[in-house]
C-alpha cells in the first residue's frame, strides 16, 4: 500500500526496523521489488519504503530522468497490495540534490528508535564512498547490499555493508526502456499496475534510442 511516511502521521506506532530501498525507479522493476521482499524477510524489517528520488545531482543535465510525478505513479502502482512496501515521496517533496543522507536524518526524527536498513544493489554499493557525508550515513543506518548480475560484490575500503542473498535477476530500468520504445513487451518484468501507467501516459515511447530524457548511469547520490 502506497503511503506517505514522509509526515510521518498516518502510523499509530513508528516501526522499529525499516529498510529503505532509495531509486530513480524509472521504471520499477521485479529486481526492485524482489530485493526489497528478500531483505525484509531476510532481516525481519516491519517495512521496506521505495524511495523514489527527486533530482539525481550524479547524472549530468543533459542525461535527465523522467518527471518524478510519472515515476512516483509507476512505484505506488508497483507497490500497492504488496505486503510490507510501501512508497515514499519525501525526496521529491524535499526538492533540490537528493542526498540519501538527509532522507536519513528525516527519517530518523520521524521514527526515533527505529533501526534503519539501506538497501541498494551492488552495481550502486560500488560508488558509495562518492556519497555526500558518507561516514554520517554510515552511522545513521545499516548498508545493505545485494548482488546484482553484471556487478561485482565490492564495496570501497572503509565502508562497512550487510550482504543480503536475493535472487539474482538481470534486469534494469535502462533496458526496460529501451524495450518499450521498441513496442517489445514488458510483462512479468514490470508490474501490470505499473505497465498500465506506462501505457496511459505513453512514457518511454518514441525516443530514437530507447529513452525519452535519460541516459543509463545511476541517480545516487
Ligand atoms: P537504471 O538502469 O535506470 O539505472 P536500475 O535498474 O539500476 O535503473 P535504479 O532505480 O537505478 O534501477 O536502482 C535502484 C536500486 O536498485 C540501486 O541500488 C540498484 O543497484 C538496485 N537494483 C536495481 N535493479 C537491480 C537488480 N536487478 N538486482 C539488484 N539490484 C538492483
Ligand atoms: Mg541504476
Amino acid at each position: 500500500m502506497a503511503t506517505d511516511l514522509g509526515h510521518g502521521c498516518n502510523q499509530a506506532s513508528p516501526p522499529a526496523r525499516i529498510g529503505i530501498l532509495g531509486g530513480t525507479f524509472d521504471p520499477p522493476h521485479i529486481g526492485h521489488l524482489v530485493m526489497a521482499t528478500s531483505v525484509r524477510e531476510a532481516l525481519g524489517l516491519d517495512v521496506v519504503i521505495l524511495m523514489v528520488a527527486g533530482d539525481p545531482w550524479q547524472k549530468t543535465a543533459a542525461e535527465g530522468v523522467s518527471p518524478a510525478s510519472d515515476r512516483l505513479a509507476m512505484t505506488q502502482a508497483a507497490a500497492q497490495g504488496v505486503e510490507g512496501l510501501e512508497v515514499s515521496d519525501a525526496e521529491v517533496r524535499r526538492g533540490g540534490p537528493t542526498y540519501t543522507v538527509e532522507t536519513l536524518e528525516a527519517l530518523s526524527r520521524q521514527h526515533p528508535g527505529a533501526e534503519l536498513f539501506w538497501i541498494l544493489g551492488a552495481d550502486a554499493a560500488r560508488g558509495l564512498d562518492t556519497w555526500h557525508r558518507h561516514e554520517d550515513l554510515m552511522s545513521l543506518c545499516t548498508i545493505v547490499v545485494v548482488d546484482r548480475p553484471g556487478a561485482l560484490m565490492e564495496v570501497p575500503e572503509g565502508i562497512h555493508v550487510s550482504f543480503v542473498e536475493s535472487p539474482r535477476l538481470e534486469v534494469s530500468s535502462t533496458e526496460l526502456r529501451a524495450r518499450a520504445a521498441a513496442g517489445r513487451s514488458l510483462d512479468f518484468l514490470v508490474p501490470p499496475g505499473a505497465i498500465s501507467v506506462i501505457r496511459q501516459r505513453g512514457l518511454y515511447a518514441g525516443d530514437d534510442d530507447g529513452h525519452r530524457r535519460r541516459g543509463a548511469s545511476d541517480a545516487r547520490r
